[in-house]
């Protein structure tokens, strides 16, 4: 019967927000890794570039008259200077046969790229990338023009300039994944105190679903958002809390007025009954009119009565009050109509369990379970009455073997004027577990039903043991 509030009832949006920081964070990293790579990478190139148009001038001024096969010896030179694994330089004519070159023992991948050498003119020479194998890393390569028209091929293995960038490309993976966990984890921070003024909007609400219509949002905020978004919701409930309460007045004025012209006709019907002489269809035509509006009394001030216990303004007189020997009276009283339908009515309780409250309403609350038993039980059923007190409560129990609850109706049998017996063959008017409802929960109790269609219910009412009495 009780809505519970959610502790976290933001937990998966928050964690949605978090998630989607998460990917722009990572997102905005992996954009400004990729740009800041591709810049390094193009300057390595840049700065190979300038080496290789260096060695092209230097090659071209040991240029002699004797032609190029003159130039093995001091070629040769160079290479070694600079490391024979580390550059190579090949003279070529422009259909690729060799002229001249250095020591190429560690350069017989290097292939001769014959576009290239179509390509290259003495304004322009021809670059590439070539990359012999991702361990050994690549080479860059210029096909230059000579200035007789020879082809000259230098290449340089680029190891040293982007094996950095190597290493930093990990860096940036670590970075970026370290990035996009402290995203989440600030996304989630960040959303979850974003949402907190939802979820105080789900437990107002689920506080008021609970009855305490006079609950509210607390209006100081730090963000001005935050604080019209309080005010609204608290402007929202003022407003229908006014909107019921002249409802509710309108209906109890309605109520009273409608009780005061019954409990008239109900006098006057009964004058004319005790008038003498009378005629037959008159008495009869009084007797129905007597019977139907007490029966109209009686339901205006359960509504009533109900009313005032549901808005709090129900004068109570609480005392200690002997469940145990309320429960005995009432199974006295209903043993009448339980023998007549044939019905075995059982009373067992081992002790005299006392609670605070107000003897008359629970002696309605009550009377209302057992009048349903005895109403709901056929012929030959059974009907068990028991009191209990265990620990910190006195509980009260009705169990019937009557005609049961269909499992679809549980939810809504104490709702105002609900009936689970669609053929309204029996008396009722759908009231009276409201009714005990409402009262039970004036005493701090609660009502609980078990219910099986064609086998019979059990009603267990629970109250709270006043402290005196506790062992
Ligand atoms: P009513 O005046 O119709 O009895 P109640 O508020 O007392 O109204 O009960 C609501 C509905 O719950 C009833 O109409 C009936 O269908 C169902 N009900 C209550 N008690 C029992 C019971 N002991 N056995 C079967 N049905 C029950």
């Amino acid at each position: 019967m009780s809505l519970k509030k959610t502790s976290r009832p933001s937990a998966s949006l928050a964690f949605r927000l978090a998630l989607s920081l998460a990917a722009v964070v990572g997102a905005c990293l992996a954009v400004t890794f990729v740009a800041v790579y591709a810049l390094m990478v193009s300057n390595a190139h840049r700065r190979v570039d300038e080496q290789l148009r260096h060695e092209v001038s230097e090659v071209a001024s040991l240029l002699s008259p004797q032609g190029v096969e003159a130039l093995e010896g001091p070629l040769a030179r160079l290479a070694q200077a600079e490391g024979t694994d580390l550059v190579c330089y090949r003279v070529m004519d422009r259909v690729g046969a060799v002229l001249a070159k250095t020591d190429t023992a560690s350069w017989q991948w290097l292939t001769i790229n014959r576009q290239a050498l179509a390509a290259a003119t003495r304004e322009q020479p021809y670059y590439e990338s070539v990359l012999r194998n991702t361990k050994e890393g690549e080479a860059r390569v210029i096909y230059a023009v000579l200035s007789d028209d020879r082809i000259l091929q230098v290449a340089i293995r680029t190891f040293h300039e982007l094996e950095p960038l190597r290493d930093l490309r990990h860096r940036f993976l670590v970075i970026g994944a370290f990035g996009v966990c402290l995203a989440i984890g600030v996304g989630w921070i960040v959303a979850k105190r974003a949402l907190v003024p939802l979820e105080a909007v789900t437990d107002t609400a689920l506080t008021i679903a609970e009855g305490h219509f006079e609950a509210r949002m607390k209006p100081e905020s730090r963000d001005i958002e935050l604080e019209r978004l309080a005010g609204a919701f608290n402007a929202m409930l003022d407003r229908i809390q006014s909107f019921v309460r002249e409802l509710r007045d309108l209906n109890d004025s309605l109520a009273h007025d409608l009780r005061t012209v019954l409990a008239r006709i109900h006098l006057a019907a009964e004058r004319l009954l005790s008038s003498r002489p009378i005629a037959e269809e008159q008495e009869s035509l009084a007797v129905s009119i007597v019977e139907e509006s007490a029966d109209l009394l009686g339901t205006l001030n359960t509504i009533m009565d109900l009313s005032e216990i549901n808005t709090g303004v129900a004068q109570t007189q609480f005392s200690s009050v002997d469940v145990t020997a309320l429960m005995v009276e009432l199974c006295e009283f209903f043993e009448v109509t339980a023998t007549e339908k044939g019905i075995a009515l059982e009373f067992d309780s081992t002790d005299h369990a006392v609670i605070s409250g107000d003897p008359n309403r629970l002696r309605r609350a009550l009377a209302n379970i057992v009048d349903n038993a005895v109403k709901y039980t056929s012929r030959s059923g059974k009907i068990l009455v028991k009191v209990r007190s265990e620990n910190e409560v006195v509980a009260v129990s009705v169990e019937d073997s009557g005609v049961g609850i269909p499992e679809e109706a549980l939810p809504y049998i104490f709702e105002r004027f609900y009936r689970a017996d669609k053929s309204r063959s029996r008396e009722g008017h759908g009231l009276g577990l409201s009714l005990a409802a409402a009262i039970v929960n004036l005493h701090g109790g609660n009502i609980q039903v078990q219910s099986e269609e064609g086998k019979g219910s059990a009603f267990t009412i629970s109250f709270p043991r006043p402290p005196s009495t506790l062992g």
